[in-house]
């Protein structure tokens, strides 16, 4: 399936009618941002290019981040004219920014005239990882994440997923020739902000390949990170169509916890869980699929729970992260003590588990792991209160 897709972009794209050169009337402009290089030589046989035109635009967008067709000087005027008249290059735009004590910063993007997403950016000495959403709310209801409390409103498109890579990467490169001190380079994307990327697949894996091409942002494989909530055929897919990482929302070590915390447990248990898993790392030797679990207190945090962990990842390539819980409000669970955390690691290490516990970043402006709220459609006009609260848009 292409970018062309209906499912996937919206907007129909017209063919010029024939002789006369008129166009007929197009209702929208066509979002380049929408296209990966396929989409994008498709889209462009459509006006008699060549492919290789589809890499020279591609190169514009998305590494040198120009959203102006005249800027792109080694395309044909002609092209330029024509691209100018039918397209346009339109990601999210920034609505808000916000800076925590520890460097994490959190913007705030508006996708459509009612609805906003969230996106951070978390730098560390050795990397700079970019959080990123893939749909605007979610549907699957985990009870420990505030994302659920909004519900689910829709999938973003593909420019609105990519468009939060570009968005950030041209922010940071502001930032750092206006001489703030940075180390400001987005080496590594996750998706792991707002929503459960693989009930949005399509749009999901064309962004990923945009993130993944040469062309445009050139992450190598293990640097860009899909979390899945554990949609076991959806894993299956990703395993045959994408070559990314993989971590998976375990957070629970039995189905009697697990379909509590995670209720799409109830549909795809544990033990098919892990057998897909054991797939996808079986996919490639170098594989270490990340296994999440957000430790609460009391809750799923006992030493017999580490157990029975160790015991269920027996025999699969992994790695476990340890999340303590990031409260928000209304959240009807507390983070385990640091003393739990440390038992529960030596457990697993114990048991031959490389098991490290998440740094808790940008807490300061709820920018972190499970915090991310964006807004979702309201009729209530939820909305325009919370943007009166921030303020005048700080950020274009
Ligand atoms: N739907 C996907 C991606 C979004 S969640 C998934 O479930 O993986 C990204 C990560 O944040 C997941 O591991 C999720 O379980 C975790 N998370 C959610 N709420 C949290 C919270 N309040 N505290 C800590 N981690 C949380």
């Amino acid at each position: 399936m292409s970018a062309l897709d209906s499912a996937v972009y919206p907007l129909v794209v017209k063919p010029l009618s024939s002789g006369c050169g008129e166009k007929e009337a197009l209702t929208a402009k066509i979002n380049l941002m929408d296209f990966d290089v396929e989409g994008l030589a498709q889209f462009l046989s459509t006006l008699g290019e060549k492919p290789y035109r589809a890499l020279q635009i591609l190169k514009w967008i998305h590494k040198r981040r120009v959203d102006n067709f005249a800027e792109m000087s080694d395309l044909s005027k002609k092209l330029r004219d024509q691209l100018s008249e039918l397209c346009e290059i339109k990601p999210p735009s920034i609505t808000n920014e916000q800076c925590s004590e520890d460097g994490t910063r959190k913007w705030l993007m508006k996708v459509d005239s009612k609805n906003y997403i969230e996106t951070v950016f978390i730098p560390e000495p050795d990397r700079g990882t970019l959080c990123i959403s893939s749909q605007v709310g979610c549907a699957l209801n985990c009870s420990f994440c505030s994302t659920a409390t909004q519900g689910f409103n829709r999938n973003l498109t593909v420019s609105e997923i990519i468009g939060q890579v570009w968005q950030a990467a041209r922010r940071l490169s502001a930032l750092k020739s206006e001489g703030e001190d940075t180390s400001h380079t987005i080496t590594n994307v996750v998706m792991m902000g707002m929503g459960e990327p693989l009930l949005n697949f399509e749009a999901v894996k064309i962004a990923m390949a945009i993130m993944r091409d040469d062309n445009a942002y050139a992450l190598p494989r293990r640097r860009v990170t899909l979390s899945t909530s554990g949609l076991v055929p959806m894993i299956e897919r990703l395993n045959l169509e994408c070559d990314v990482a993989l971590a998976v929302s375990l957070h629970a070590p039995n189905n009697e916890l697990r379909n509590v915390l995670v209720p799409i447990n109830k549909k795809y248990p544990i033990a098919l869980l892990m057998e897909a898993c054991r797939r996808y790392a079986r996919q490639d030797k170098r594989r270490k699929i990340t296994m999440e679990y957000v430790m609460l207190k009391e809750v799923n945090d006992k030493p017999e729970h580490a157990r029975q962990l160790a015991n269920i990842l027996q025999g699969i390539p992994c790695k476990v992260n340890l999340i303590p819980f990031n409260p928000f409000g209304g959240a009807k669970y507390e983070r385990s003590t640091k003393d739990t955390i440390f038992t529960f690691r030596s457990i697993l290490i114990r048991a031959g588990f490389i098991t490290t516990v998440r740094k808790t970043r940008g807490d300061d402006i709820d920018a972190a792991c499970g915090q991310l709220v964006g807004k979702v459609l309201d009729k209530t006009k939820r909305n325009a209160r919370y943007l009166e609260t921030l303020g005048r848009e700080s950020v274009k």
